[in-house]
């Protein structure tokens, strides 16, 4: 548990450090001394003294053990006086390190550009000029790695000071987890690349339209970042200077509550018929005009598994959960089901419903609109707002609001950025506080009912860890309860973190991307033995089923949850 404690403090340190001061960056310029391991608290002791007197905030970390220290501090190199700091404090530590303690500038991270300016200080000159010599050797015309390690050229020469300007450290954390990235291995098509691409100050739309609509918004880069950029949210902002049209007709038909329910419905009773291999590929083709107007990419794919169209919606289903118009909230829980679980005979939405009941409580289904995730997505954030402002006024006054989708999640808690600055900040505020995901409820719930397995066997259940919901902070509490299903024998799959491609609509959008990413996500299943891949989000689970061909059953959380509780009924 101390070495978890200790990790988890040593991996906040950088996101830590970024967040300190937004006017300043840590700089690695004396990052990497090292001195006699018995001299490493004196060390210390001289560097606290040595910033406290430039009165720079500094982190100190390392190999204490065999005296080596990381000394990373905060400055803004644009700033004359920070840089003036630097340049003093570059000469004064290494200085102090080669004379006072006998140490050496380096310990594990190489001289390269940095330190090359000293390395003729520390190794004196009878060696450096063997250094030059050996180096002219091989390389009479000094084109290996000019200016590094064989340089007189000073430090400051190689600072990229309009990098250091912008918030992005360059590190390509985002990169390493951005799917599209994964599949493309190309910088103009990765988190870091957009998020140049978007903050160019000749950015344009028409140019850069290919790129900024590839992606997910899966917001896995937001997740990772050290340095707290959201590139989703600048490409977010960017698509909202130039609004799909074709979306906008869709969405503004689906705020039509009334119209669009009557359309799916006629929709799902038909679905026996039109959901046919040989017809679906018939839409296909159809269908192609419009779907051109959302996207170059878009196209309703045949192998497409589409969910079943519920024929009663769940608010039909449950009427006596529904709160008349102007009557008070009579439960101190609301669902918010979202669109899915309302619209899709998938099982979630009663997954839910009947977990709650498990736990004494009778939730609500207050009135309530899109979160506004795919709306936004499609650059029309007005639209988003006005149904987010319907599912402020609707969810207020509830203790908790219990969600099933890790999409809904994420943007009820999202609220607050969505009405940045404006007068529903606050409410969104207070309503981010009260959003509960299923697992999040089950897990801090007084109530514990009893569970059984359905089975005399145990079955290999996976988690897919759904992108929005981790970044919405809940990656612990599915784990948790799936480890604690009697009937289950959980296996942390490869790769759970991963985003699995579905991103709401994005296998709409880009069909063929986003089965080129879940390939990986596939193999990781096979490699698991996973008989149940369980999720927490109805888009992932449709992605998943079109993904895995069956390689693993698919369901939401809240189901396996259900399924133990109603196998001890019958016990
Ligand atoms: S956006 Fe963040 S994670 Fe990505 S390269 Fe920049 S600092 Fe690193
Ligand atoms: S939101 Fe997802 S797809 Fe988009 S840049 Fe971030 S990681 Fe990549």
């Amino acid at each position: 548990e101390q070495r978890e404690q200790l990790w988890k403090a040593r991996k906040a340190l950088y996101p830590t450090l970024y967040r300190f001061d937004p006017r300043k960056k840590p700089i690695n310029f004396v990052d990497d001394v090292v001195v006699p391991a018995d001299r490493i608290s004196e060390l210390i002791r001289y560097l606290e003294e040595f910033f406290a007197e430039q009165r720079v905030p500094v982190a100190i970390f390392g190999h204490i053990g065999n005296g080596n220290a990381h000394i990373i501090p905060l400055l803004d190199v644009n700033n004359q006086d920070d840089f003036q700091k630097m340049v003093q404090g570059y000469h004064e530590i290494h200085q102090t390190v080669l004379d006072r303690f006998g140490g050496s500038i380096c310990g594990e991270h190489g001289d390269g550009r940095v330190r090359a300016e000293y390395v003729k200080t520390m190794f004196g000159p009878e060696l450096y000029g063997l250094f030059v010599r050996v180096k002219q050797s091989f390389d009479p015309t000094g084109v290996f790695n000019p200016g590094i390690k064989i340089s007189d050229r000073p430090f400051t020469d190689h600072i990229d000071y309009v990098r250091l300007s912008k918030p992005c450290a360059t590190c390509a954390k985002c990169n390493a987890v951005c799917p599209v990235y994964d599949v493309f291995q190309s910088e103009d098509m990765s988190s870091r690349g957009w998020f140049e691409i978007v903050t160019d100050k000749n950015y344009s739309y028409l140019s850069s339209k290919r790129v900024v609509e590839a992606c997910l918004n899966c917001k896995s880069c937001r997740t990772a970042c050290p340095a707290g950029v959201d590139v989703s949210q600048l490409i977010l902002d960017r698509r909202a200077e130039s609004p799909n049209e074709m979306a906008g007709v869709l969405f503004r038909f689906h705020a039509q509550t009334a119209r669009f329910e009557r359309f799916l419905k006629f929709l799902a009773r038909y679905q026996s018929i039109w959901d046919q291999p040989l017809i679906r590929r018939l839409l296909d083709r159809l269908t192609k005009p419009l779907m051109h107007r959302l996207a170059e990419t878009a196209r309703l794919s045949p192998k497409l598994v589409l969910p079943r169209l519920a024929r009663r919606h769940l608010r039909d289903r449950y009427p006596e959960l529904i709160p008349q118009a102007g009557q008070e909230a009579r439960s101190q829980v609301a669902y918010f089901h979202g669109c899915a679980a309302n619209y899709f005979d998938d099982g979630v939405g009663d997954a839910v419903i009947s977990v709650l009941r498990k736990h004494g409580v009778e939730p609500d289904l207050p009135t309530q609109r899109c979160s506004g995730t795919p709306i936004e997505t499609y650059g029309h954030r007005a639209l988003a707002k006005e149904g987010a402002r319907v599912n402020l006024a609707s969810m207020a006054g509830y203790a908790k609001v219990v969600t099933g989708c890790a999409s809904c999640t994420l943007m009820l808690k999202d609220y607050p950025i969505l009405f940045a600055g404006e007068p529903e900040q606050a409410s969104a505020q207070d309503l981010a506080k009260r959003v509960t995901h299923i697992s999040e409820f089950v897990s801090q719930s007084p109530v514990k009912p009893a569970m059984a397995g359905l089975q005399s066997r145990k079955c290999k259940v996976a988690y897919h860890s759904s992108c929005h919901l981790r970044a919405a902070g809940v990656t612990k509490e599915p784990r948790a309860i799936l480890a604690g299903l009697p009937g289950v024998d959980y296996v942390e799959m490869p790769d759970a973190d991963r985003c699995a491609g579905g991103a709401g609509t994005y296998l709409v959008k880009d069909f063929d991307t986003s089965q080129r990413i879940v390939e990986r996500k596939r193999r990781a299943v096979e490699q698991s033995g996973a008989e149940v891949v369980a999720t927490s989000c109805p888009a992932c689970m449709i992605q998943l089923r079109t993904g895995l061909q069956g390689a693993a059953e698919v369901k939401h959380v809240a189901q396996l949850i259900q399924e133990a509780y109603e196998a001890a009924d019958r016990r």
